[in-house]
């Protein structure tokens, strides 16, 4: 910052010593793809939000939520009663499980907030907190902000399942959390009945808290089907669920988000919600509770919509030689380069946003561990068909640079 003209002389002060708390968390490489694509345009498929309208009945309703001077205000810290309501009726209708609306539901701004008051409010600096890997990027700085060390279990590097052995073994008494992330950013997975039965096992066994991220709830394609863990037998008692209305309704910018929980884990989630935002944004509350009305139909043809930008986006891949894991639910894929020769994933994200004109996410920026994700690259189909099928017609220069690279080195 530039000091502003003083007439006064300097007196003397102290150096400050800056805190080293947030020096763990990396630039969020979203910013940086940002960057590269001011510079070099192209389709952007990096970060994860539609470039398409919400419904047409939440925009409708915005004129009459404004008028209405109330919504002007904070709303009950908690979440406003109508939203928090329409909240436990949706857990009932979709997701097998009935939180109180009274003392089971906080809504917060966006599920950023709701993750990071769930790992400050539920664990102790010291304690360890299992991760998945791949996972998504907010996971690991509420844990540096926490003071608890994350303990990360890879999926596997083929399909992204689930090692149970392998999570069984991370799981100890030190263990206070499990974050998990059903249907997966970026892994595509929409983790199975038996593989939640056997997280809620060890839940039960350790007496962990499961803390499940399901932004993606009903974004699911053929042959899956999202299931929440907190409707599996006990875990009722032991499951934060935090999901929000950004991905379901193509409002990011709204900001509403909301963590469902037995009333001893909500009370102590309320009370960091209550200091570090006071509440969410009134007039999106009350435009959530018109969304969360919306008809089955709805969600029908959400998914319908996306099965076809999934296999706009699949198709020109498969064309282009990238190798990937098709998606079974949210609205990522993650393609690996390997096989064309890229060990790289900067380089060939660079490659891809200079020479083919599509902007993706570095794979490494997933991973904890070394080398994970190295030959990787996440792009997002949550974008309108002509975009996807410029993408598409942009991913099949792909293949030709790879011949031309392989005739010049
Ligand atoms: N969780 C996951 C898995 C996400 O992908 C995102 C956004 N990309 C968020 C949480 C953030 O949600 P919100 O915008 O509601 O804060």
């Amino acid at each position: 910052m530039k000091k502003t003209a003083s007439k006064r002389g300097r007196a003397a002060s102290k150096p400050l010593s800056l805190s080293r708390r947030t020096r763990p968390f990396r630039e969020s490489v979203i910013r940086e793809m940002t960057r590269i694509g001011a510079e070099v345009g192209g389709v952007n498929l990096a970060q994860g939000l539609p470039d398409f309208d919400p419904p047409r009945a939440l925009l409708e309703a915005l004129p009459r939520i404004l008028a209405d001077a109330k919504n002007h205000q904070y709303s009950y810290t908690w979440g406003s009663p109508e939203l928090r309501r329409a909240v436990a009726e949706k857990c009932a209708r979709f997701n097998g499980f009935q939180p109180d609306p009274v003392n089971e539901v906080t809504i917060t701004c966006g599920v950023s907030e709701a993750l990071v008051d769930a790992v400050l409010a539920l664990t102790e600096p010291g304690d360890e907190v299992v991760i998945l890997e791949p996972w998504y990027e907010n996971y690991l700085p509420a844990c540096v902000l926490a003071g608890v060390r994350p303990r990360f279990v890879p999926l596997s590097e083929r399909d992204y399942t689930l090692d149970l052995p392998r999570l069984a073994r991370a799981v100890t008494n030190k263990t206070r959390l499990m974050i998990l992330n059903t249907p997966g950013n970026p892994s595509g997975r929409v983790l199975s009945r038996e593989e939640l039965s056997e997280i809620a096992r060890l839940c039960q066994r350790f007496g962990v808290v499961a803390v499940v991220d399901e932004i993606y709830e009903h974004i699911w394609y053929e042959g899956h089907r999202h299931v929440s863990l907190a409707s599996l037998p006990g875990m009722e008692d032991r499951t934060v669920t935090v999901s929000g209305l950004g991905k379901t309704y193509a409002v990011t910018g709204w900001r509403v988000g909301w963590a469902t929980a037995a009333a001893p884990l909500t009370a102590l989630i309320r009370k960091v919600h209550d200091y570090v935002t006071l509440c969410a944004p009134s007039p999106f509350q009350a435009a959530g509770c018109v969304a969360l009305a919306l008809p089955d139909s709805y969600y029908e043809n959400l998914r319908r919509e996306y099965a076809k930008r999934r296999t706009i986006l699949l198709d020109a891949l498969s064309r282009s030689g990238l190798a990937f894991t098709p998606p079974e639910g949210s609205y990522y894929v993650m393609v690996d380069a390997k096989a064309l020769g890229w060990k790289d994933d900067w380089d060939f994200v660079d490659f891809l946003a200079r020479k083919v004109g599509v902007l993706a996410v570095p794979g490494s920026s997933f991973y904890a561990r070394r080398g994970g994700g190295k030959t990787r690259a996440r792009v997002n189909f949550a974008k309108k068909e002509e975009t996807l099928l410029e993408a598409a017609r942009r991913f099949s220069k792909i293949s030709l640079e790879f011949s031309a690279r392989r005739v010049h080195p």
